[in-house]
């Protein structure tokens, strides 16, 4: 049997690739090894570039059961320092507070709708690759069988056997003095601040809500999440502690301990309410690493395959998300023909430099809330940066992944090439429309502002690919009268012109060749 691509993992970033390539026109399989959803709590959340993402995907109101557009948050952390966001001019840190469970879900009712199958109970058991497709060994339920596929990803995880059998390195580091102890848990009600909903704690005083709080002795958090369990974490840096793996489950007793022990006062802990299954996690070391090519030949790897980093900050779907959203539209146009030469190998070159930066920014967290003399020094400096706001937009900016501008070559010249198409409210004639309404089909989009929305001319060899839309501006002050998108919702080129120039025309050329292709 051949298929066109086969997803190795249907975790939220093999599910969320297999939506892109679907919505491109290519129905990839997805091999899952375990029978049905984990019901394991990792991510409690969404935040940065991601939010805004899944909006232009429609998948936003799903998600947060509302009809309103995304917000940013008025506040964040930086390495358990607080970051105030409300003073910002572009405030980039937009969050949905999602557990990756709904996220998963979610993402594989919407693969289901665009007619992608996923095979559960489907394990790849191995891969060899020729020039013209990867052949997949795999498990099944009923037994053992091949697959001839012309591309293969692996999205299966931080211990990706794609990666492995396709010889990648996965270089980095592995920790094991730290102890990360989490649970669903209730606290006295008496202790809970009325005003913050954080906790004022006797013989230790006021502890905000979502906030890593970092003590000499490690790191607490409490999060009274509104419509499900509250998550208290305690983190300790105690080697002896990290010793074993075959220490028994843990007990809300032994987190009560070690709340102790980082905060010198005692929090009592009951179990949690509501409907479980509930969070007991009790989590030793950590690995930072990052695979040293995302692609080997027909093999790519997204998500955890490709790097691993401290959860801090909630960085993690952020970045693999978006690494599906670059790399579905490239994928797809490889296989139905129409990729320009070298637009697979751009998906490396322009997110690996982005999982590094990621890297960087969760060691830098991981040395701000470790224990010290000399941490405590480098936070109280750190704390005066963060007076200057354009020290917070800088930090929010890198943690959202919204300094992202990846290079467009000749159409560079534009401020906002390169980088995410802002929110535009572009008005079609039945009233202003939200950008995100335009990009739910993936579709490369030129967004023609022009006096005369004369542009669609030049698009004439490309309609086959490239959907465009002629609206009025109703905002004079609008960054740009015209927008080449990617599917990506990156800006492949733009104008601020009224009426732009035969130069600026042949760059848009050039931009639609690029990335789409010879004019048909
Ligand atoms: C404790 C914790 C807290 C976190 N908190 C956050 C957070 O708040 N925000 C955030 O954004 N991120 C967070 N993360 C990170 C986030 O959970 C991961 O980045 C995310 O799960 C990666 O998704 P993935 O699809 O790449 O891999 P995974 O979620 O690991 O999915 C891989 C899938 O592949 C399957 N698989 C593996 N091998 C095979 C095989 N050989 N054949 C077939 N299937 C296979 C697995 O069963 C699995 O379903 C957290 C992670 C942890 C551990």
């Amino acid at each position: 049997m051949s298929v066109d691509v086969v997803i190795a993992g249907a975790g939220p970033n093999g599910l969320m690739l297999a939506c892109e390539l679907s919505l491109a026109g290519v129905r990839p399989v997805v091999l899952e090894r375990l029978p049905g959803r984990t019901e394991e709590n990792r991510a409690n959340g969404l935040v940065g570039q991601v939010v805004r993402m899944l909006d232009r995907r429609g998948l936003y109101g799903r998600l947060s059961d509302s009809k309103e557009p995304p917000r940013p948050g008025p506040s964040f952390v930086f390495g358990a320092l607080p970051l105030d966001l409300s003073t910002l001019d572009d405030n980039p840190l937009y969050g949905l507070p999602v557990p990756q469970r709904r996220v998963e879900q979610v993402l594989e009712e919407r693969a289901i709708e665009l007619g992608v199958e996923i095979r559960r109970g489907h394990e790849l058991t191995g891969l060899s690759q020729d020039d013209d497709a990867v052949t997949a060994d795999i498990a099944g339920p009923t037994g053992s069988y091949r697959l001839r596929t012309r591309y293969l990803v692996g999205a299966d995880g931080g211990r990706s056997l794609t990666r492995k059998l396709s010889g990648i390195g996965f270089p980095g580091v592995t920790t094991d003095n730290m102890v990360s102890r989490t649970a669903h848990a209730t606290v006295p009600a008496a202790m809970i601040d009325p005003v913050t909903g954080g906790l004022n704690l006797p013989g230790y005083g006021a502890i905000p809500p979502f906030m890593h709080h970092r003590t000499e002795r490690g790191l607490f958090v409490f999060a009274p999440f509104p419509s499900r369990p509250t998550v208290v974490s305690a983190t300790e840096w105690d080697p002896a502690e990290a010793e074993g793996d075959d220490r028994p489950p843990l007990t809300l007793d032994e987190l009560r301990e070690s709340v102790r022990r980082v905060l010198g006062a005692d929090l009592p802990l009951g179990p949690p309410e509501g409907q479980g299954p509930h969070l007991l996690r009790r989590l030793t070391g950590g690995n930072t690493r990052l695979a040293d090519r995302f692609r080997d030949r027909r093999v790519l790897l997204v998500g955890d395959a490709a790097h691993v980093h401290s959860a801090i900050g909630g960085p993690g779907l952020n970045l693999g998300l978006q690494d599906t959203v670059n790399l579905g539209w490239k994928l797809a146009a490889e296989i139905r023909g129409w990729a320009p030469p070298g637009l697979l190998d751009s998906y490396e070159t322009e997110r690996r430099p982005v999982a590094q930066r990621v890297v960087m920014h969760t060691r830098a967290q991981a040395a701000l809330i470790a224990p010290g003399g000399e941490v405590t020094a480098l936070r109280e400096l750190f704390t005066e940066l963060l007076h200057d706001r354009r020290n917070v937009q800088h930090i929010a900016d890198m943690m959202a992944g919204a300094d992202i501008r990846y290079d467009m070559g000749a159409g560079d010249a534009h401020p906002l090439a390169g980088r995410w198409a802002p929110d535009l409210l572009p008005d079609t004639g039945t009233g202003p429309v939200r950008l995100a309404e335009l990009t739910r089909d993936a579709r490369p989009l030129l967004l023609d502002l022009t006096e005369d929305a004369s542009l669609t001319e030049e698009l004439s060899g490309w309609r086959d690919r490239v959907d465009v839309v002629a609206a009025r501006s109703p905002d004079p002050a609008a960054p740009a009268t015209a927008l080449l998108l990617r599917p990506d919702c990156y800006i492949a080129w733009a104008s601020s012109s009224p009426r732009p120039d035969p130069h600026e025309r042949e760059v848009l050329r050039t931009a639609l060749t690029r990335w789409f292709g010879a004019a048909g």
